[in-house]
């Protein structure tokens, strides 16, 4: 800040001090001031985060048009000769100077941005101030056409027209922008686009009454030097924060238009300079139409893709909220929802249901003496000894809670039911884990089993019922399968 204000006391010194030679001493200023700003732009391209980058790219762009107009007007202020093809490349420069910075303001945010269009997005950009020059100017750069130029009244009008569309889109994109660090950015080029224009505004009136340098030359320091300091200022923490959730829906609808804001921009101006420049607007509206193309299959190509891996992701989840983590067979919401369809469905059909709860015995032993990690192997191995038991495609096995699990068998009555938990004790004494219990030296299981036929039951009632045959089982010494079927359920609630 102290070097900013040493720099404008020192340029309005020399201003006054030289007045013969102002138009000498006045251009070394006024050009090191884009210079510090595309320096300080380089400045925070090295230092900040990956999505801010491309702007501050895009902004110091913007600053080097300006500083090649402002090295073509010192060429034709101090010389007072150059070529008639290179006069209006000065304005050219000033008029393109907007082009990268509209395109900053316009750019969607770095999460939805693809690499490939942003250089599509630049090209159409950089086409389009080409011809809203041809528009205005009625030239073409480099034609060697007769120039035709324009007032200078329509000139300081195109450039305050040119800097009142920077102000008002580097606002509303502002506004628009959430928290987070790409916001920054949005702050600084506002707050500068601010300062420019209404010092452009008031020198260009000031300087058309004049024709020497003095110190209105000050107000074009103002604002570079201005952006200058503020870039290198380091951003805030509170900027660090990233909170998509606060993103708004004018944020939203910025990004989703400014992209299609080029073509149709293009594509209008190319029709209009068709008339006058064929070659140039055919050009402008081929390429509009190209883009066009490109974005849209890209984007339904992108669209498919990520509805695609939406659809992966949804049913990842649904089988994540539907499986026990340790053991991998289904958890209490899938046997809950389970019992109640195949429950309905016994019902519909008229067919018997069974239902097994399958519990460890002595199984805190088994924790207490080999630790909960060799408990938790314990459970993996059984878990998957019981489901091998269960080959037919509609049976669930579940883990109930903690050492139990549950299994539903379809159409099965008592003696298939039966025959399923003998299996399932013989599969998990054949694993051979150890456990020194009143039952003997191997992990065993005790099963209750019950068989629900009449529709006159509820679904959980089938579970107390099998419930109360493995508390039976747990009563008779364990390692034993004991059955509660219907009937007995019924009579033993009466009773
Ligand atoms: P019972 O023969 O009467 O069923 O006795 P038990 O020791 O098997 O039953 P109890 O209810 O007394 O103890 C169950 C134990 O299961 C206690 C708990 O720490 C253990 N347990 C529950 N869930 C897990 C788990 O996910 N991993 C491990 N390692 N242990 C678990
Ligand atoms: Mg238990
Ligand atoms: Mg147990």
């Amino acid at each position: 800040m102290p070097l900013a204000c040493a720099f404008v006391c020192l340029h309005a010194l020399v201003l006054l001090v030289f007045r013969s030679q102002g138009a000498v001493l006045t251009y070394p200023f006024l050009l090191l001031c884009p210079t510090l700003v595309i320096a300080a732009c380089g400045w925070r391209v090295a230092t900040v985060e990956r999505q801010s980058r491309s702007a501050w790219i895009l902004l110091a762009a913007g600053m080097f048009l300006w500083l090649c107009g402002m090295l073509l007007s010192a060429w034709e202020d101090i010389f007072q000769h150059i070529p008639v093809s290179v006069a209006y490349f000065s304005d050219v420069c000033f008029f393109l100077f907007d082009v990268p910075i509209l395109l900053a303001i316009s750019s969607v945010s770095t999460e939805q941005s693809i690499p490939f269009f942003v250089w599509l997005d630049g090209f159409q950009a950089l086409l389009t101030g080409y011809l809203t020059y041809v528009t205005i100017f009625s030239v073409t750069p480099l034609s060697g056409a007769q120039l035709q130029p324009v007032s200078i009244s329509v000139l300081l009008l195109t450039y305050k027209a040119e800097n009142v569309i920077l102000i008002v889109a580097s606002t509303l994109r502002l506004v628009a922008q959430p928290r987070g660090h790409e916001r920054r950015f949005y702050e600084v080029l506002c707050a500068f686009l601010w300062i420019y224009g209404v010092m452009a505004w008031i020198y260009n009136d000031l300087a058309v009454s004049t024709d020497t340098h003095n110190l209105i030359d000050l107000m074009a320091d103002l604002p570079f030097l201005f952006l200058a300091v503020v870039a290198v200022i380091p951003t805030s923490p509170r900027f660090q924060r990233v909170q998509p959730a606060q993103r708004k829906r004018l944020a939203l609808f910025i990004e989703n238009v400014s992209p299609i804001f080029y073509t149709v921009a293009l594509l209008a101006l190319s029709m209009s300079v068709i008339r006058r420049h064929f070659y140039e607007g055919m050009v402008g509206v081929f390429t509009a139409l190209v883009v066009y193309g490109i974005r849209m299959t890209t984007l339904q190509g992108r669209h498919l893709r990520v509805q695609h891996e939406l659809h992966e992701a949804r049913d990842r989840l649904e089988a994540m909220a539907l499986t026990d983590g340790l053991t991998n067979a289904a958890n209490r919401r899938h046997f809950d929802q389970t019992l109640i369809v195949e429950w309905n469905r016994a019902v519909r059909n008229q067919e018997p249901l069974a239902l097994l709860l399958v519990d460890i015995d002595y199984f805190k032993r088994l924790n207490d003496r080999y630790g909960h990690p060799a408990g938790d192997r314990c459970l993996i191995s059984i878990a998957a000894a019981l489901q091998s038991m269960l080959p037919r495609g509609g049976d669930l096995l579940a883990r109930y809670g903690g050492e139990e699990f549950a299994a539903i068998l379809p159409s099965t009555d008592e003696d298939g039911a039966r025959l399923v938990a003998k299996r399932m004790q013989e599969a998990v004494r054949s694993l051979n884990i150890h456990n020194e219990t009143p039952t003997g030296e191997l992990v065993t299981v005790s099963i209750g089993i019950t068989v629900f036929e009449s529709s006159y039951a509820e679904a959980a009632e089938i579970v107390e019922a099998a419930d109360q045959a493995l508390y039976r089982a747990k009563e008779s010494g364990r390692n034993r399968v004991e059955a509660m079927p219907q009937r007995e359920y019924l009579r033993e609630r009466i009773g």
